[in-house]
């Protein structure tokens, strides 16, 4: 698959749709792949922790995850024109899901809110199959934790314990389901606990704003941002 670098880090020039039909291939296929959505932050951040990097470089699919990895790509010259979100790429798996009759495991968030929103995805969605784990398991837990999602045999897990933990956690525990995906805070939105930016919001590019403000102890996260920025100056330099 085609695949650039942006700061060290692969992406691979997907929109949504493309993504959701790798998706939708690979559990038709019974392969397996892991899949890593990369926002700025982490891509950041992977400059920093050549170990994530490596973990990103390795996964089978990585997605421009969000407004600024696609002016990234603008500056780079690379072809990327729309973001792909964990949030709408899971909305494309549970709607794809939801004809299928996928079985799907939600792993992370805090203790009760996967359950309430896997009661609200019965009713939008209740072609699949749901099963989930809170993300505040202990080391100890852990072992049973594995079991469980074993045993559950899912198409999908979408595991939300925040970036980069869920990268390493995917990774040590890759294969558990056909697609393995880290979602972040997607499980809290998915039931009800954080609401996204309206769509004209999104539509602008300025949802990281809209969510700063709802959550204003992210912008410890988003002090990298101007690092990002002149580090992707650096790169389209040496390129030039
Ligand atoms: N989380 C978790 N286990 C942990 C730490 C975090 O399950 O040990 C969850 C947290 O409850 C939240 C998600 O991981 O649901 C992280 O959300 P955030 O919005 O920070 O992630 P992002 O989408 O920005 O990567």
């Amino acid at each position: 698959m085609e695949r650039y670098k942006i700061l060290g880090t692969n992406i691979n020039p997907v929109n949504l749709e493309e993504s959701i039909h790798i998706i939708k291939k690979t559990v038709k296929d019974g392969d397996s792949i892991r899949v890593v959505t990369a926002n700025p932050e982490i891509i950041y951040q992977a400059t920093e922790d050549l170990t994530l990097q490596t973990i990103i470089n390795t996964a089978d699919l990585v997605v421009p995850d969000g407004i600024g990895v696609v002016w990234a790509a603008r500056q780079l010259g690379i072809d990327i024109r729309e973001r792909v979100t964990g949030i709408d790429l899971t909305e494309k798996i549970l709607e794809a899901g939801n004809r299928m009759g996928w079985r799907i495991f939600l792993l992370g968030a805090k203790p009760g809110i996967a359950e309430i929103a896997i009661s609200k995805l019965y009713q939008k969605y209740p072609g699949n199959t749901f099963s989930c784990y809170h993300g505040y398991f202990t080391q100890e837990e852990e072992p049973e934790v594995i079991r469980r999602i074993k045993n559950f045999d899912p198409d999908i897990l979408l595991v939300g314990l925040g970036a980069p933990l869920q990268e390493y956690w995917n990774n040590e525990n890759n294969g558990l389901a056909k697609v393995n995906m880290g979602i972040g805070g997607t499980i809290d939105v998915l039931s009800g606990h954080i609401s996204r930016a309206p769509r004209w919001i999104r539509a602008v590019g300025l949802e990281w704003l809209y969510r700063l403000g709802r959550e204003p102890s992210r912008i410890s996260r988003q002090k990298k941002l101007p690092s990002f920025v002149k580090k992707v100056f650096e790169q389209k330099k040496t390129k030039q």
